[in-house]
């Protein structure tokens, strides 16, 4: 409002003019309300005029910079906020598309005040004027850490291929031990077996009952030494050759398995029950014959007293695997025992219960895994066990 006095004809006039400036009034509460807002803010919020200079800028984005204040970059260009490798992608990359779309949003490397440099989120909005609105985050701290992750990722799994490869190796060495000590063994073994008999037989007459039990503990001794080098050797060299895998008819392999067991069916009058439809697995002949000759033996050898064994072999088709159950009616195995059986050396009786070097059954389990197939038991103690042998029907690579 703007008064002054005039005269016209002797008369003083006081003349008032006024203009309504509501609406100015409005528009700059506005623009303070929003200010205010973006010095609020926790993000670098900042705006580039026509030479790319900077013409406002709130706190955070000073700060983000390194800067006190933000009267401290007004008058430098968005340039002398980034190396001249970032300005270079910034030229190549951002700008064009800024450009092109009239935003960008993505990651940047920016430059703080004496050249450290640091990760930043950064949001670009094209204005009229060649303005440019930014809005930048500093996201060093989470840069670092998912880094960090990937670099300990990295080395995890360094560290498991290594540790791998050792394990092999010493797997390896196990292995050639194992072999060539129960190899070298039987030499002398044979020597003291040969060495026993001889005395038995030659001087057996000049030695006293006591002595000639001693000489007979020797000899059994021996020979059960004898099979357990030999049971080693058989394990050792399961596997050692490359996994032949061929279609084979478990009918012919399984009736085969069952005369090969001649002797011992005469001696205990076992029976075996083997259905007319078992499948063509794809397998390694010699492995599924190791396999099946274990199983059917230890269904006879592990009979009960006064039962004459029955041997039931079953067969189920599923979509991926078939498995075949042998099933018998011998001494049974408590369940705390139904997986420790198919380690090495497990046994659960005496040699005078029950001969026997606790190493078929892991035998079983070695050669059905290298077919890519699992073993397992079912069995109740005095009825009779039931074990199964899963085979992949399609032929599955195994190492
Ligand atoms: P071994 O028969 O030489 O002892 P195995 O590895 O073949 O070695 O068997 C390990 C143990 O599992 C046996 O000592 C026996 O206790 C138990 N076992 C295996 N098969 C049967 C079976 N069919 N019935 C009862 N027990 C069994």
């Amino acid at each position: 409002m703007s008064s002054e006095v005039i005269e016209m004809g002797g008369e003083k006039y006081l003349l008032t003019i006024s203009k309504d400036i509501t609406d100015r009034k409005q528009t700059e509460e506005t623009l303070r309300m929003y200010l205010v807002a973006m010095n609020a803010s926790i993000d670098g919020l900042a705006i580039t005029g026509q030479d790319e200079e900077y013409v406002y800028l709130n706190a955070a984005h000073a700060q983000i910079y390194g800067y006190d204040d933000p009267e401290e970059i007004i008058g430098k260009t968005w340039r002398d906020l980034y190396d001249a490798e970032e300005i270079t992608r910034i030229e190549q990359e951002v700008l064009p598309r800024l450009r092109e779309e009239g935003r960008w949003r993505g990651e940047a490397i920016g430059k703080r005040r004496g050249g450290s440099t640091f990760y930043q989120e950064l949001s670009l909005t094209q204005m009229a004027g060649n303005r440019i609105v930014s809005a930048v985050r500093d996201i060093t701290e989470r840069k670092l850490a998912v880094e960090k992750i990937r670099r300990l990722n990295e080395e995890l799994e360094q560290r498991v291929i290594e540790r791998t490869a050792q394990l092999e190796a010493a797997n390896q060495d196990l292995k050639s031990f194992a072999y060539s000590v129960s190899h070298d063994l039987r030499a002398p073994l044979r020597a003291i077996n040969g060495f026993a008999q001889i005395i038995a037989r030659r001087h057996g007459d000049s030695l006293n009952e006591e002595a000639q039990h001693y000489f007979g503990n020797i000899v059994t001794a021996s020979a059960h030494m004898s099979q357990l080098i030999d049971d080693l050797l058989l394990y050792s060299r399961v596997g050692r050759q490359a996994v032949r895998r061929q279609p084979v008819p478990l009918g012919a392999l399984l009736a085969q398995v069952a005369a090969n067991l001649s002797d011992r069916v005469a001696e205990t009058g076992a029976h075996f029950s083997l259905p007319d439809d078992l499948p063509i697995v794809s397998g390694d002949h010699t492995l599924l014959t190791q396999v099946f000759t274990n199983l059917f033996d230890n269904a006879l050898v592990y009979r009960r007293p006064g039962v004459v064994p029955r041997v039931v072999v079953k067969s189920q088709t599923k979509t991926d695997a078939f498995i075949i159950s042998i099933s018998d009616n011998g001494i049974g195995i408590p369940p705390e025992f139904h997986e420790k059986i198919f380690s090495i050396f497990q046994r659960l009786h005496s040699q005078e219960e029950y001969p026997g070097t606790g190493i078929g059954l892991a035998i079983v389990k070695k050669a059905a895994g290298l077919m890519g197939g699992q073993v397992w038991v079912e069995s109740v103690v005095g009825q009779g066990s039931t074990f199964y042998v899963e085979l992949p029907r399609e032929a599955r690579e195994v190492k």
